[in-house]
């Protein structure tokens, strides 16, 4: 079954960078009219237009919500829908991190990741959902993390989230269960995005070690195949499940991390 998105609008949060930048480029290629989002400066937000441009035949829009404000999250949904006549893809991938014991861990740091990684999921999943049941047609997923299905240490606002976002998934799957709308929520383990070279950095410095091996021991301590997940499998995958092969395919969390949670 091939998947040609032509006629869809697809909502990537996020999207400046990464895993969601990849998503974006692989739905412009299979046709939908993409809406992009994210923080940047001017030039990498025109870059990723650009990048999205190449690879489709729509001309991508970019919408700056801000993810720790609802109203702009509702404001990104509505004008989607006047400008292009629907939200049929929704992607909740904007997130952060913030690595810290709980005992030392910033609270201005646990609220934004909660709003960021989780609530804001939950005001595009509102905003967009009337316009899809009306339509009897949407795809929602949420990039969760190998952290909604297992927890690490120094992650708690992390895991919480990413937990979080997997119950979400499952309430928004059952509640559309008899409509043409379903809800998945994606687990990647590492990918070496710059969520990530953080993470390598600061075990490089913490060690004295070159980024490199520093990248490899993050993977050899929890990911078996010891290699990072790369953005483009992530983006086939959310494709398929937009695709007439994932059509009865709901309230799923797809591990995509080498084997980590499987231990
Ligand atoms: P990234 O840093 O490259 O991308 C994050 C995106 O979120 C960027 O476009 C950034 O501008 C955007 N963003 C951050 N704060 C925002 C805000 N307040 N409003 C709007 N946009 C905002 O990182 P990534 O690795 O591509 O992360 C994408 C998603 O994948 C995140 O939800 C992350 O938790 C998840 N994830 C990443 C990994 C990994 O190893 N990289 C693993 C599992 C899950």
């Amino acid at each position: 079954m091939s998947i040609d998105l032509s006629g869809k609008v697809a909502i990537v949060t996020g999207s400046t960078s990464g895993i969601g930048l990849a998503m974006a480029r692989n739905f412009a290629g299979l046709g939908a009219q993409v809406v992009i989002n994210g923080l940047g400066e001017e030039t990498d937000i025109q870059a990723a237009l650009d990048d999205v441009a190449s690879a489709g035949a729509t001309t991508p829009k970019y919408d700056p919500a801000n993810m720790l404000d609802a109203d702009a999250i509702r404001g990104m949904i509505s004008s989607a829908e006047s400008e292009f006549g629907s939200v049929d893809i929704l992607v909740n991938n904007a997130g952060i991190q913030h690595t810290a014991r709980i005992e030392d861990f910033p609270h201005g740091r646990w609220e934004d990741i909660i709003s960021i990684n989780l609530s804001s999921a939950f005001y595009a999943i509102n905003a967009a959902l009337p316009g899809m049941q009306k339509r009897d047609f949407g795809r929602i997923i949420n990039i969760a993390s190998v952290h909604g299905l297992v927890g690490s240490v120094e992650k708690s606002a992390y895991v919480a989230a990413k937990h979080g976002i997997i119950g979400l998934t499952k309430v928004t799957a059952l509640e559309n269960a008899t409509q043409n709308i379903t809800c998945n929520a994606i687990c990647p383990g590492w990918v070496r995005t710059a969520l990530v070279e953080k993470q390598i950095a600061a075990l490089a410095e913490k060690e004295s070690l070159e980024t490199e091996e520093a990248a490899r021991q993050l993977l050899a301590a929890k990911e078996p195949s010891l290699r990072f997940t790369r953005p483009e499998e992530l983006a086939e995958a959310a494709a398929f499940l937009c695709g007439p092969g994932g059509a009865n395919m709901t309230g799923a969390s797809l591990a995509m991390d080498g084997g980590w949670s499987i231990q």
